[in-house]
């Protein structure tokens, strides 16, 4: 059994930390400089494992080059190349001692060449692989830790840039993997805890990981953040930290309700419900590795570092009314569709979700009502061509027959949602937010509230949106 470095002789009490660093808290010398700052900080009194992204829009330009290479011109991608270069280059330049700079300019070169090189591959095959691409999209974080951990041993730190395909295990999904976390554990725990042994911070590459066979892949769009809580979970750190550009999870969209103000604590299933509805906290997955150890979350600003954040953790304190934060989706739609007296409910409902389950789509909200078999369900608008159109195919007969109503399409709605674990059990909630709508003339076209009483949702016309966020607010006092 490999000791903890929490426990190890000599580091007692030092406290483990996973704190991952976004692409804007990244995204040039002297956001750079700043997370170094932070780290002297806090490395003082914690063992901190550092997790970085790309430059902000590394990870976008990296994946046109890809896509323009495949077309076969190679112009485009020259340019992404020469872009590549000179953005670390630059940082390289501001920051790095005389001796990093000798040792640390040609492996950044190294990296570049290897981008040539896959999209001269590319542009010779015209295709895409999914391997390469991934072993593409994710140079920007092998750059971005190499540059990191160089800046902090020239302002004076001990620390060393790890690929995280040393570490992270992955099925072989590319584009979109998922952590085999027992022989994550094992890995990451190997590569990683010697390292902090001696005093080392180790910056790992977020997004990416290798299958059993050292292949690499990458964990979806943003996942540097999956990357932290897998490496959170994988050392059993006592907290993840994740360092954006916001000051912490606020209670609705500021630039809806000017007064909206930042939550101190929230629940996993609370942060999770506001993620699902398009509140930019954390991908639903990225609580699953922590939700399980009970391992805390903060969100932290790198811009406003003195901002003490928002804490996600097992079970919040909830002072307040039951309500605690506001979330909306803009641009939904709402699809009736009815069973008329032909077809049973259950058998509507079974094929029009299979329809949803073929083409991958999730709902926002879906509802049952009246004695004419009658099922609506919202989802996002970019869905929509899709699925009208599996389901025109699925239920091409009955509809030529007129047995299943034709598929209704309600068009420009938006979803509101009331999230907080409070609500359960305490009566009047949706009252007081009926009323409040209703006093503002604002009109609910549907609404939903799971038995776990964790949300309640409304659907409104989208130019209803912003009052119907606002009253709410207001009426909760949040
Ligand atoms: N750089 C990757 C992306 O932009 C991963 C991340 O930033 O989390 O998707
Ligand atoms: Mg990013």
């Amino acid at each position: 059994m490999m000791a903890k470095v929490k426990e190890s002789p000599g580091k007692s009490k030092r406290p483990l930390i996973v704190m991952k660093f976004g692409g804007t808290s990244v995204g040039s010398a002297e956001r750079m400089q700043g997370v170094a700052e932070i780290l002297r900080e806090h490395t003082r009194h914690a063992d901190v494992v550092v997790v970085v992204s790309a430059m902000g829009g590394a990870t976008n330009m990296l994946i046109r080059a890809a896509t323009q290479a495949s077309e076969g011109t190679e112009e485009p991608w020259k340019g992404s190349r020469q872009e590549l270069a000179r953005r670390h280059r630059e940082v390289a330049d501001q920051l790095l001692s005389a001796a990093e700079q000798a040792s640390v300019l040609p492996r950044l070169a190294e990296q570049v060449k290897h981008f040539e090189d896959l999209c001269s591959g590319f542009t010779l095959l015209r295709e895409i692989t999914p391997r390469g691409m991934d072993t593409l999209s994710s140079l920007g974080e092998v750059m971005s830790a190499t540059l990191v951990a160089a800046i902090l041993r020239s302002s004076g730190l001990k620390s060393e840039a790890v690929d995280a395909i040393e570490c992270i295990v992955t099925d072989d999904n590319f584009g979109n993997a998922g952590p085999l976390f027992e022989e994550t554990g094992v890995k990451t725990q190997e590569r990683l805890l010697p390292l902090l042994k001696r005093g080392v911070i180790p910056v790992v590459t977020g997004f990416r990981g290798a299958t059993r066979e050292g292949v690499c892949t990458t964990l979806g769009r943003g996942g540097s953040d999956f990357s932290a809580t897998i490496l959170g979970a994988a050392l059993d750190a006592d907290e993840v930290w994740i360092w954006t550009d916001v000051d912490g999870v606020m209670t609705a969209d500021p630039r809806l309700v000017p007064e909206a103000r930042i939550l101190p604590e929230v629940s996993y299933r609370e942060a999770i419900e506001l993620s699902y509805f398009g509140a930019k906290v954390l991908h639903p997955k990225t609580i699953q590795p922590v939700m399980q150890k009970k391992i805390p979350v903060w969100i932290k600003n790198s811009f406003n570092p003195s901002c003490p954040g928002t804490k996600i953790v097992h079970a919040a304190k909830n002072g307040q009314s039951g309500i605690k934060a506001i979330t909306s989706v803009k641009d939904a739609v709402l699809i009736t569709m009815s069973g008329r007296n032909a077809i049973s409910f259950p058998q509507l409902a079974a094929r029009v979700f299979n329809c949803l389950y073929l083409e991958e789509v999730s709902t926002l909200m879906v509802t049952q009502s009246s004695a004419d078999n009658v099922l609506c369900f919202a989802i996002h608008q970019a869905d929509l061509p899709r699925v009208k159109a599996e389901l025109e195919k699925v239920f091409e007969l009955e509809m030529l027959h007129d047995y299943v109503g034709v598929l209704e399409v309600m068009p420009k709605v938006a979803i509101v949602v009331t999230v907080g674990e409070n609500m359960k059990g305490t009566p009047g909630i949706s009252g007081r937010a009926f009323g409040a709508l209703g006093r503002k003339g604002i009109n609910i076209i549907a609404m939903a509230q799971g038995s776990s009483e964790l949300s309640i949702s409304f659907a409104v016309r989208s130019a209803d949106m912003k009052d119907a966020v606002k009253s709410v607010h207001e009426e909760f006092h949040l």
